[in-house]
């Protein structure tokens, strides 16, 4: 979990400050009394004023009922970036809804998220996972939809915790790999099951991935020869200019999309292959290419078809 402290913060009496800042602002937020408040950090009506006039320190076990109350982090409390009109939304009941950072120009399913959520729940054990839909602001209700869109910074911003968790680029590739347990009943697999060999499997998934997994990226293959088949990875300029970012996603994304690509294969029940990021955008090239090792998959397919 990314405990780093925002600028302008060095001591810990800041750390306190900016904690109290932020439970008025979810006071104020959800029109709590002082009663109401008193009783969700488990402290006596006298001492919560005592808290705010700084004369008495408020415990992380306080406020750790607080944010168990709420379903929300306690880092985002030192942090401040609670999203307060998610915090009023699931207050009402709304759980389906998403905070907006994260539905801004949404091209991705959940289902990708899901695949995230899978593997952590899998590796990391399901009080990571917990902490992190905490932190996200993210219900189990709202991911109910695997269809439901959501945008690229989901996926920037859990790469880049799970990569200050101690995830590395190995790591995120078989996460990517992970996604075909995810997709392998629905419509994007049956799409690619009908595929006539091994490089149409890959034309096949580059053309669908908008329709049924992403259109954060515009993919397309752009060489091929009897081992290898690159694939394009390509910012889409209306989703860059809408979230007013000059690359989407991160490193860890792309070696996610490898990951992704080395199960081109399984959907005709073939070994996943080998990929490799040749070129990356997040490195300076125009965009990043993947190069799809498709010698092995060719061979076997035409030993049984
Ligand atoms: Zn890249």
């Amino acid at each position: 979990m990314d405990l780093s402290v925002p600028r302008g913060i060095n001591s810990t009496a800041q750390i306190d400050a900016k904690i109290l800042e932020n439970i008025l602002k979810i006071q104020h937020t959800l029109l709590y009394s002082d009663k109401q408040l008193s009783e969700l950090l488990q402290v006596k009506e006298n001492e919560l004023k005592r808290i705010f006039k700084k004369t008495r320190k408020l415990k992380v076990t306080e406020l750790a009922s607080l944010t168990d109350a709420l379903s929300l982090s306690i880092e985002s409390f030192v942090l401040g970036d609670l999203d307060l009109v998610a915090i009023e939304k699931h207050s009402k009941g709304q759980l389906d809804y998403i905070p907006e950072r994260y539905t801004q120009a949404g091209q991705s399913r959940i289902r990708s998220a899901l695949v995230y959520f899978h593997f952590i729940e899998q590796r990391l054990g399901w009080w990571v996972l917990q902490s992190l839909m905490r932190k996200f602001q993210i219900t189990h209700k709202a991911i109910e939809d695997p269809n439901t869109l959501i945008n690229i910074n989901f996926f920037k911003d859990i790469t880049e915790l799970l990569s200050k968790r101690g995830l590395e680029s190995s790591n995120f590739y078989q996460i990517g790999a992970h996604s075909y347990e995810m997709n392998k009943n629905s419509e994007f697999s049956k799409k690619l099951e009908i595929s006539a060999n091994p490089t149409d499997a890959y034309d096949r998934l580059c053309y669908e991935l908008k329709n049924h997994i992403e259109s954060n990226s515009h993919y397309r293959i752009l060489r091929q020869t009897p081992t290898t088949i690159e694939i394009e990875s390509k910012d889409n300029p209306d989703t860059a200019q809408a979230l007013k970012l000059s690359h989407l996603g991160n490193p860890f994304v792309c070696q996610y999309k490898a990951g992704f690509f080395s199960r081109g294969t399984s959907y005709i029940d073939l070994p996943s292959v080998s990929v490799k990021e040749i070129k990356c955008a997040h490195y300076g090239d125009p965009s990043c290419i993947f190069e799809v090792n498709i010698e092995l998959a060719n061979k076997r397919w035409n030993k049984t078809h």
